[in-house]
């Protein structure tokens, strides 16, 4: 490890000697001054994630909004959250307590640059850790600016960055220093990352792929669902691990879905990122796009149909609906990370949970209908992290967050995130 990364570790564990000592108003005072830094720069930081990672200015301005309101919600729940409890024996007291584990390395995707760091970093800072953020390397400008954003006036330093290329991870994890890490990312990212930190008995949250079925019952006014598929397809210009990527719709409205859903896709014309009119980017890098064709042109050669779209220049792609797409194709069994949705027919609801589970990610599934009982005695047959029922899936800071599968292990959000890092202590007092 270089010699400026060992001493950045070594400051984040000397901070964490301090700042677990400090008391929760300490540490919510903090989050009140870092939820305001973040809202006074929202349109200075919006524009450094779009130049960073080609994100339209309104999503991006408002993916910091979101992480203002995660820390609101840390603010107002923390006390309650990290609380422990009593525990009635035949002792005469006993009780939990959740005190810090101390310095936890985070190491972040590019997709959401400030969203997904916040999501991390903001209960473990408040659990009373330090925390080592290792980010993607293509969004440098917005690592930079999260870590100015995170120092906050009168407070100590808790928040470091430190630059490695990915594949030099495993010896920051392997560090004694750390105690916890937190990958959000792909699956090989996440189970190298995992593997080291197993072997050392160390925590581990993944939040790695999805490929989530988004189910159409023939019973539900389409009208008020396909924009929201569009949404659930093409937000953050189709690179988010929640997106809906496999569109699976009953049989007796499939044409009508896909007539529908290719109108309402015109709407997402390329334009000027800096335009908070313009609701579509380009892709984050050309690599990444030039992936996402193949997967679409394999599709193509084995007999999937292209209904809409289907061109790529650069790190543009154009929003693409597939047809005719099978279970044994790319575009169905890999993660399509970008404006490429499929559509597939089925004729029984079970039909199209089977078709939901065949897939070796985990993380959500949304499904439509009229008979809200229905569907909810189906919850226990899907393998996913979350179901959403009459809605598309996304992240709320109440809501525990996280998947099944090779969608990865652990919770974000909620209760579940701020005690993710804890030393769970059990006291007892005879
Ligand atoms: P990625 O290539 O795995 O990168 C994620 C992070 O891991 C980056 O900081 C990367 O650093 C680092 N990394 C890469 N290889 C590593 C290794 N061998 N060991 C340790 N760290 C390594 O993923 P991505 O392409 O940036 O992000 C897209 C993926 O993230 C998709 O699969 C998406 O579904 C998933 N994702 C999941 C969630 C969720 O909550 N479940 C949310 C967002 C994204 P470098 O940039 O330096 O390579």
């Amino acid at each position: 490890m270089k010699a400026e990364v060992k001493q950045i570790l070594v400051e984040a564990n000397t901070v964490f000697k301090q700042w677990k000592k400090e008391d929760l108003t300490t540490r919510i005072a903090y989050l009140k001054g870092l939820r305001d830094k973040l809202l006074v720069n929202k349109i200075a930081y919006g524009e450094l994630m779009t130049k960073d990672m080609n994100k339209p200015i309104k999503q991006s301005v408002a993916e910091i909004e979101k992480s203002a309101k995660l820390i609101d919600y840390y603010i107002d729940n923390g006390e309650r959250i990290l609380k422990g409890r009593t525990i009635k024996t035949h002792w005469s007291e006993v009780f939990t307590v959740n005190d810090p584990l101390g310095v936890i390395l985070g190491v972040m995707p590019w997709n959401y640059p400030f969203w997904q760091v916040f999501r991390f970093a903001v209960p473990t800072i408040l659990a009373g850790n330090t925390v080592v953020l290792k980010h993607a390397s293509n969004v440098p400008l917005s690592a930079q600016a999260l870590e100015e954003c995170f120092l906050v006036d009168g407070f100590p330093k808790v928040y470091f960055n430190i630059s490695v290329p990915g594949k030099e991870v495993d010896e920051v994890v392997a560090d004694p220093i750390i105690k916890g890490v937190s990958l959000t990312g792909s699956e090989p990212a996440g189970s190298s990352v995992a593997s080291i930190a197993g072997s050392l008995i160390k925590p581990v949250v993944l939040e790695l792929g999805g490929s989530n079925a988004f189910i159409i019952n023939d019973d539900v006014d389409l009208d008020k669902i396909v924009p929201l598929a569009l949404n659930a397809r093409f937000q953050n210009t189709g690179q988010s691990c929640i997106a809906g990527k496999r569109f699976l719709v009953h049989n007796s409205i499939k044409e009508e879905f896909i007539k529908k859903f290719a109108e309402g896709a015109k709407q997402y014309q390329r334009g000027n990122l800096m335009d908070y009119a313009t609701e579509i980017g380009l892709m984050a890098r050309e690599d990444l796009a030039i992936e996402l064709e193949k997967i679409m042109n394999d599709s193509v050669a084995m007999g999937a149909k292209i209904v809409f779209g289907g061109k790529r220049e650069g790190e543009w792609f154009e929003p693409t609906l597939l047809t005719d797409v099978t279970e044994t194709m790319p575009a169905f069994q890999q993660e399509t990370f970008g404006p490429l949705a499929v559509v597939v027919g089925f004729n029984t609801f079970d039909e199209a949970i089977e078709l939901s589970n065949n897939s070796h990610f985990g993380l959500g599934v949304a499904m439509f209908g009229k008979d809200v009982d229905f569907l909810k005695s189906k919850i226990h047959d899907f393998d996913e992290g979350a179901i959403f029922i009459n809605d598309m899936v996304i992240s709320d800071p109440s809501v525990p967050f996280g998947g099944n599968k090779y969608s990865g292990i652990g919770r974000e959000m909620s209760d579940e995130g701020l005690l993710s890092f804890v030393n769970k202590k059990s006291v007892v007092i005879n």
